[in-house]
């Protein structure tokens, strides 16, 4: 009987014509072997359906061609197992190890390079393309495609010496065994239904030679006999091929297309040459929208009201689009969010899992030296128990902080041999610039020194070479001590962990057929990796729940359904850029017989995906670019768009536009929607209480985008009152620096100090503010008061090379921090900056005598300041620098300082710096050494003096120190009474917000520019 090749337009009943044919059949001849191939699971698993509701699946076996082949291997006691993923990839591995490469030799430890190679060996063996063959074609040919050849022979002369296949394998054996035996089509098959194709492989169309020979075949194809459509181009060029190699009889349905009308005028005319008829459409459903994330929410949202509002069954509505890289993510949450059960057809990499994202950057940090910034990742992350309290990790961060540790357990160690055998002290409230973290010292550093040695060796691995089914175990025993299996405990991280123990499952299965494979860690974890990357991670889904198919474009074939939505209808998106295939050039395929990968008719495509729905279709696009660009309709969407009257087939829908609340598909997005109409109807009711949460969200967002920071929300904490009362009571000690960051921003005091935050900041190169500035301080120091005559340069200069040596020799130890390589030329730098200023500050001491250094008041038995403004009195403490006199035994009061920002007059003026005429007050009333009459900030570095001067202030209530400590006053009753109050509103300081500030990683009010 000759082949027979039903072709037509789409939904013209070519699956009823098949089913009835095989009902038919099997009537006739119950016993027949009847067979149904499909393209995919899905096309499969559609068309089992249909002939169940028919009532003939009894008889009739469906599947894909590679199920038939299975069947033929095993009537003929041929078959061959198929090799897991993890076999096929160690037998690519082994084959590009064992070859001597040239052309792709840089390429050979890339682990994308065996996954491409794989996917090059199985389109070959699709086309029925040898190995030997190939060899012989690529003789005189480029040496890319000769060391091509030379590894497709060795990966299948590995494969066929262990004796096992590959999926494409089977019909190469399956077409042998028939070329050999035809007979065994008399009990193995004798009706073949070909639904759903559009093409065929060389592998298929061999085998449909064979099975013609002895069987009934029927194929179906979509198009027309004597069709020239753009639109069929593809089903033409297969029609050529069948008509040329089965010449088959040609089977006409007399059926109309059953496509909804509007569809249906797209069928018609869709990229015919001077066939536009204008339609006005019944309804739009060409929407585009901003951005892709907006398309898969109108899409889902569009089905969500085609389920509720026409009863159309959800698993009869699909989404298909050209990109599910791009897509699938924006689906999923937007499927959560409405509420939809969706069903994706192709699975993510299993290397997409957080789970599994977080234990490879686990298994890599042994190859990155223990890198500072990924080792806190993997002790932060959920997915680990390492039994470090979290208090302990910020600990040792900051320690990486302060000592620069970017790398590597030597780092690690040097730093606790500084930290181990120094002692603690108590933390003394000096400036910012001097404010050094307390960091462990003593015995808590030895603790922590063996807890992080414990970490590195269990995730240090084993030494040398080792059998790959030994770093398994190795590893499943690193995952069971930090509970990886328990702490993934949510059902996309169960089953994300389910597929992992299978690739190491399979990795050990390898290994015992293909022999020990001996590798380094690097390798394994290498190894490893490409088979994650090629495994799926399964979709968690309910059992027997409908779900709505989210598909692939090329997938858009063969089914049916009552609504369907496309997306990505923009350019460079669908049509997709087509790339050269660098392995499989376009000269090779051509030469070979293969596909084109730059001609892939996806015009045909998409003929085929508008064709699919009974009933509604939906198709949109992005129109904003990622970058705000105004992105252009795809052809496709034009060709469309041209065949209809352009206002009632296209909408564009914006992110502003008021929506109607019945299109709501979640109570969230309902609710949005509600807060733009300033209004929710008392129909939804239920949502009260959330309604009620986002206006008090909407009066929080107005405090905080008023002007002023006023209210509850900004700052202003009546309710602490009585608490802040009573912890900053009159008895307190306040340190000039504590009430200055309440002067230059309340909230930033009540962050710092109140809650005792700090803020974090990855480690830089190079010593921190608070370390330069304390090791300067100490030189200065030093130095004056070691000096012969405080007063001659020349004598303090004399002291500066011996002090500054052996502060610098001890500075690592006290200051916490590793020396980098660049230390002894900083060491030279500051000891050259210290000289300057020693010199600049001499010319600035005309008639100043130093005599005091590092004095502290308010600190252990020495006396506070005591300040009576009003009722209140204002206790304080410190250290001045430098305390000089004159011949008059006057003092002058020197504060050093490394920066040079904000030591202005106008900084007094406005409360952030009030430090001088505090300290100037402490000589004076707390320690009783004379009369102030001038005090400046020295900007070490900058070998300056900042503009503040005591003696020479001016304000617009009175000049010199006096009127400077007036000012003073009045910010502290302001400050303190501030404080008491709870009064933290946040307000950024004149020229920005300190970098230091540890609210400026979420402060609303932040500005940057300090
Ligand atoms: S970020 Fe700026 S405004 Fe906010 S608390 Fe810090 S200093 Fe104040």
């Amino acid at each position: 009987m000759p082949t027979r090749l039903i072709i037509s337009p789409p939904a013209t009943g070519k699956t009823e014509y098949c089913i009835e044919q095989i009902l038919g059949h099997l009537k006739e001849h119950p016993l027949s072997q009847v067979w149904v191939v499909l393209p995919d699971r899905l096309q499969a698993s559609y068309f089992r359906r249909r002939l169940a509701e028919s009532g003939g699946a009894l008889g009739a076996h469906v599947g894909r061609f590679g199920d038939l082949y299975k069947h033929i291997l095993e009537r003929a006691g041929n078959y061959v197992p198929v090799a897991s993923n993890a076999l096929l990839h160690r037998i690519v591995q082994e084959t590009v190890d064992a070859a001597s490469l040239v052309h792709y030799a840089p390429l050979r430890t890339l682990p994308g390079f065996i996954l491409v190679l794989r996917d090059s060996f199985a389109e070959l063996k699709r086309s029925l393309i040898y190995p030997e063959e190939f060899v012989e074609q690529s003789k005189n040919a480029s040496l890319a495609q000769q060391e091509l050849a030379q590894l497709y022979v060795a990966y299948q002369a590995r494969l066929r010496e262990l004796g096992w296949a590959d999926t494409e394998g089977l019909s190469w054996l399956a077409v042998a065994s028939l070329e050999a035996n035809p007979a065994l089509l008399d009990e193995t098959l004798q009706l073949l239904v070909v639904d759903g194709f559009d093409s065929f492989a060389g592998a298929q169309r061999r085998a449909l030679q064979l099975f013609a020979d002895k069987a009934d075949v029927l194929i179906t194809l979509v198009g027309g006999e004597n069709s020239r459509r753009q639109a069929h181009r593809r089903f033409i060029k297969t029609l050529e091929t069948i008509r040329k190699e089965l010449s088959p009889e040609l089977i006409s349905i007399s059926h109309a297309p059953t496509l909804p009308p509007d569809v249906l005028h797209i069928e018609q005319r869709v990229f015919e040459a001077g066939g536009e008829s204008i339609r006005t459409a019944e309804q739009a459903f060409l929407s585009e929208m901003r951005s892709p994330s907006d398309e898969a929410r109108e899409a889902l949202r569009w089905v969500k009201s085609c389920v509720l509002r026409d009863e159309v069954p959800l698993h009869e509505c699909a989404i298909f689009t050209p990109n599910p890289d791009v897509y699938q993510p924006l689906i999923r949450s937007a499927a959560r969010e409405f509420g939809i059960p969706v069903f994706f057809t192709q699975s993510e990499s299993l290397t997409t899992s957080p789970a599994i994202a977080a234990l490879l950057n686990l298994l890599s940090l042994p190859a990155q030296n223990f890198k500072t910034r990924s080792l806190f990742k993997v002790l932060r992350s959920p997915y680990f128990s390492f039994s470090f309290e979290p208090q302990t990790i910020d600990t040792l961060e900051q320690v990486s902080r302060v000592a620069l540790i970017v790398e590597g357990k030597l780092q690690w160690d040097e730093t606790w041999e500084r930290l181990a055998p120094t002692k603690a002290d108590e933390p003394i409230d000096l400036d910012d610039e001097r404010r050094l973290p307390g960091l462990p010292r003593g015995k808590d550093a030895n603790t922590l020194r063996s807890k992080l040695n414990h970490l590195f060796a269990q995730l240090t691995p084993l030494d040398g070479d080792h059998a790959q089914t030994e770093w398994v175990r190795w590893l499943e025993d690193l995952l069971d001590t930090i509970r990886f299996y328990e702490n993934a405990d949510n059902e996309r991280d169960e089953l994300a962990c389910e597929s992992f123990r299978d690739a190491l499952r399979a990795l050990v299965m390898s290994e015992s057929i293909a022999g020990s494979r001996v590798v380094d860690f690097q390798q394994f974890t290498s190894d490893l990796q490409s088979a994650l990357e090629g495994s799926a991670l399964t979709e968690p889904r309910i059992k027997n729940q409908p779900a709505l198919l989210i598909g692939n474009m090329r997938e858009a074939r063969g089914l049916r359904y009552q609504a369907v939505a496309l997306l990505g209808f923009s350019e460079g998106v669908f049509p997709e850029v087509e790339n050269p295939d660098p392995f499989l050039t376009e000269d090779l395929r051509a030469e070979l017989g293969l596909d084109s990968r730059l001609e892939r008719e996806q015009a045909g495509l998409f003929y085929q995906a508008v064709t699919r729905t009974d009933q509604h279709l939906l198709i949109t696009r992005p129109y904003l670019s990622e970058d705000g660009e105004k992105w252009e309709p795809s052809p496709f969407w034009n060709a469309i768009r041209n065949l209809f009257d352009k206002k009632s087939v296209e909408r564009t829908i914006r992110p502003d536009d008021p929506r109607s609340l019945v299109d709501a598909a979640s109570s969230q997005e309902l609710l949005f929607w509600a807060v733009r109409r300033k209004g929710l109807p008392k129909s939804y009711d239920e949502l009260l209480s959330r309604w009620q949460a986002l206006q008090h969200a909407r009066i929080i967002l107005s405090a905080r985008r008023a002007k002023k920071p006023v209210g509850v929300f900004e700052g202003s904490m009546p309710d602490l009152k009585e608490i802040l009362s009573a912890r900053y009571a009159p008895n307190q000690i306040w340190s000039a620096s504590r009430l200055e960051a309440y002067g230059a921003c309340p909230q930033m005091f009540y962050v710092s100090s109140a809650l005792g935050l700090e803020a974090s900041a990855p480690p830089e190169l190079g010593l921190e503010a608070n370390q330069i500035g304390s090791m300067l301080h100490k030189i200065l120091e030093d130095v004056y008061k070691t000096a012969e005559n405080p007063t001659d340069v020349n004598s303090v200069l004399s002291r500066l090379p011996g002090i500054a040596k052996e502060v610098f020799a001890t500075a690592p130890q006290e200051y916490g921090f590793r020396p980098s390589e660049l230390w002894e030329i900083e060491q030279e730098q500051f000891l050259e900056s210290l000289k300057v200023t020693i010199q600049a500050l001499g010319e600035e001491s005309e008639g100043w005598t130093p005599f005091a250094y590092e004095q502290a008041f308010g600190i252990e038995d020495l006396p506070p300041l005591e300040i009576q403004i009003g009722e209140e009195k204002i206790r304080m403490r410190g250290v001045i620098d430098r305390l000089d006199k004159n011949a008059d035994g006057q003092l002058r009061v020197v504060d050093y300082k490394t920066g040079s920002s904000h030591l202005a007059k106008g900084d007094l003026i406005n409360g952030r710096r009030l430090q001088l005429p505090l300290y100037a007050l402490a000589a004076r009333d707390a320690l009783k050494l004379g009369e102030p009459v001038d005090g400046l900030y020295w900007m070490i570095l900058a070998a300056k003096a900042g503009s503040l001067k005591l003696e020479n202030f001016e304000s617009e209530d009175g000049d010199g120190f006096d009127a400077a400590v007036e000012i003073v006053k009045k910010h502290l009753l302001r400050i303190v009474t501030g404080i008491r109050s709870g009064e933290f509103p946040p307000i950024p300081p004149k020229g920005g917000c300190p970098a230091y500030c540890p609210a400026a990683q979420w402060c609303w009010r932040y500005q940057g520019g300090w």
